[in-house]
């Protein structure tokens, strides 16, 4: 292979099918050494984290190998399609981190689309069909049964002219007449049994307005689109593998020199405890069963951006689970892992005490404060420490403190000591009741021999917990996400959709205590809440309550729960 833009790291690491693909045509000199590739969403909704492995590697490979990516919009429906999906795309592969060369639109290519099937008909191989479309599809046939030919299928070309112009008139009902290409109504490839290529939708179009009457169908456009654009490699999923000969036949009757665009196809993403089909998320946000397409929960990338993940999180991911020729559906977990992995070397630590109760330490002098130095990030020694205070009252999370502990508690219970973060050792003494026996109170005694970086003392305890001053913290809300459905494979399941929900989805705690230092945090900053998970701040934030997502937890608490 002559020069490439690979780094010597990545190009010790094993190939993926395209890349191995892209590396032998490049090796042959096809398409004059030129890598062309395309990322082409319908504008008909919010990309979700499927739509980002596809991004992944049709950006992916133009930067690996020197070549140009393009956005092209795939607006063949005008019923579908909006503006507004249109600006969030486009946002969200930026988000992502990559930048297309040209934006394109398929409606930019509809008179050449409209001049090609023009061309079909005059060479006989296109006509009108008047029929309805149950009438055609009844005339299909099945996989082992050839189909039958239209009544209209020998139609005089001239006729077939005529009625295409008029197809575009807008004096035509939907559903009156389509074109088909004339193909062979007993090819085995279903694909081939006359495919309709234009029909008629009297809507107007974000971009062409009332100009067409008439739109190209998806087999009748993308490929075509392609090979105006010059795009070599054609990546899309696996679904797209028996269309692929219907899109090389378009293009040979197209075609009038000797390059080609080919398409591969690689697996789609499935999540287990996911859903991603556009028709069930669209539901959920309709019948308010989620707050929005940018719900915390949604898989779609405002959801994941807002819940707090990263686009290195989803790159990571897509690089670990990589592309295949085989559906498969991958484990939540990995995208779980991926976050922490990221975020374990980003986040800031913190802490925060989500259900708190008071800790007086009773040897401590009362109004005093005392400055301690908290590290960011243990995992990155320039991420410097910021400022903690101590003082005799802090609080604790309840369940840090047992009256009555089993041996192997290694948190507070009378008697034991144990380490609070980044201060002390104290020895737990005892706490104070309510009338139903409820804890209000927690109480210890503090070493002053003990505090954090002074010379070891000997003194081994067995447990560390984190704790908030009561003198600065503040109150915030806190929205502890988790999975959306409870099943593993909501997408296989006969149950509808709304009976598989996890009811335990989104709990929110209101009156949880946070360290001063996370008051000057702006919405989108990510943290470690020790001890309990990834957290950041969240867009409903206002300046007299911060509200945090649950990005992920510490651990993974499904694996565990499965393992019963
Ligand atoms: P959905 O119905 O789930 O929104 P779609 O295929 O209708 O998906 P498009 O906008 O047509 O959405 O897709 C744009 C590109 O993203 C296509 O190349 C498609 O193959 C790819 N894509 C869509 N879903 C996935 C997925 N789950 N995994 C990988 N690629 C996907
Ligand atoms: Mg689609």
């Amino acid at each position: 292979m002559s020069e490439n833009n690979m780094n010597p790291e990545e190009s010790k690491k094993s190939l993926n099918f395209i890349e191995a693909i892209v590396e032998n045509d490049l090796s042959e000199g096809k398409n004059d050494s030129r890598v062309q590739t395309r990322f082409p969403p319908e504008p008909n909704g919010y990309l979700h984290i499927g739509h980002a492995k596809a991004i992944c590697i049709d950006f992916g490979i133009a930067q690996q190998y020197g070549g140009t990516c393009n956005l092209r919009f795939d607006d063949t429906n005008p019923v579908k399609e909006e503006v507004e999906y249109v600006d969030s795309i486009m946002d969200d592969i930026k988000w992502l981190g990559y930048n297309w060369e040209n934006v394109y639109y398929a409606s930019d290519y509809f008179p050449q689309l409209w001049d090609f099937a023009v061309q079909l008909i005059k060479e006989g191989k296109a006509y009108i069909d008047e029929q309805s479309a149950e009438e055609i599809a009844k005339q299909k046939g099945t996989p082992t049964q050839p189909g039958q030919n239209s009544p209209y299928r020998d139609r005089p070309i001239g006729e077939s002219l005529e009625l295409f112009q008029k197809m575009n008139e807008g004096v035509l009902e939907e559903g009156s007449m389509v074109l088909r290409a004339k193909i062979d109504m007993a090819a085995s490839n279903m694909h081939f049994r006359d495919p309709i290529i234009y029909r008629i939708i009297k809507r107007p179009h974000h971009r062409t307005g009332t100009k067409w009457n008439t739109y190209p169908m998806y087999d009748f456009a993308h490929g075509q689109c392609d090979y105006f654009e010059g795009v070599t490699h054609s990546l899309c999923t696996l679904e797209f593998v028996p269309h692929r000969p219907l899109y090389d036949w378009f293009i040979e009757q197209l075609a009038t020199d000797d390059y080609r665009p080919h398409q591969y196809e690689f697996n789609k993403l499935q999540f287990t405890y996911t859903l991603l089909s556009k028709r069930n998320l669209r539901a959920m946000v309709e019948e308010n069963i989620l707050t929005g397409w940018d719900d915390p929960r949604m898989p779609t990338l405002r959801g994941l951006r807002r819940r707090g993940y990263t686009p290195e999180s989803i790159r990571i991911l897509m690089d670990k689970i990589g592309y295949t020729k085989y559906d498969g559906v991958n484990d939540i977990g990995l995208f779980e892992y991926a976050i922490r992995e990221d975020l374990n070397k980003k986040a800031t630590r913190v802490s925060a005490v989500l259900d708190p109760v008071k800790l007086v330490i009773t040897n401590y002098p009362e109004g005093k404060t005392e400055i301690m130095s908290a590290q960011n990030n243990p995992e990155d020694e320039n991420s410097g420490n910021h400022d903690i205070v101590f003082s005799r009252e802090l609080y604790i999370e309840r369940d840090d403190f047992m009256e009555d502990a089993p041996k192997k508690y290694f948190r507070l219970t009378p008697g034991r000591e144990v380490r609070l973060k980044n201060a002390y050792i104290v020895n737990c003494t005892g706490c104070k009741k309510d009338a139903e026996g409820n804890v209000v109170e927690v109480y210890a005694e503090y070493d002053p021999m003990t505090k954090s970086g002074m010379p070891e003392s000997g003194r081994k305890v067995k447990g560390t917990i984190h704790w908030v001053s009561t003198e600065g913290c503040f109150d915030a809300e806190v929205r502890l996400y988790d999975r959306l459905f409870m099943v593993e494979n909501p997408a296989d399941d006969e149950r509808d959709f709304r009976e598989l929900l996890n009811p335990d989805s989104l709990k929110v705690l209101k009156g949880c205590k946070m360290e001063s230092y996370l008051k000057e945090a702006k919405v989108g900053d990510k943290f470690q809440f020790q001890r309990i998970g990834y957290f950041c701040v969240d867009q409903d934030s206002t300046d007299d309550n911060m509200v945090f997502n649950r990005t992920v937890s510490l651990k993974d608490s499904w694996s565990k729960e499965k393992g019963k």
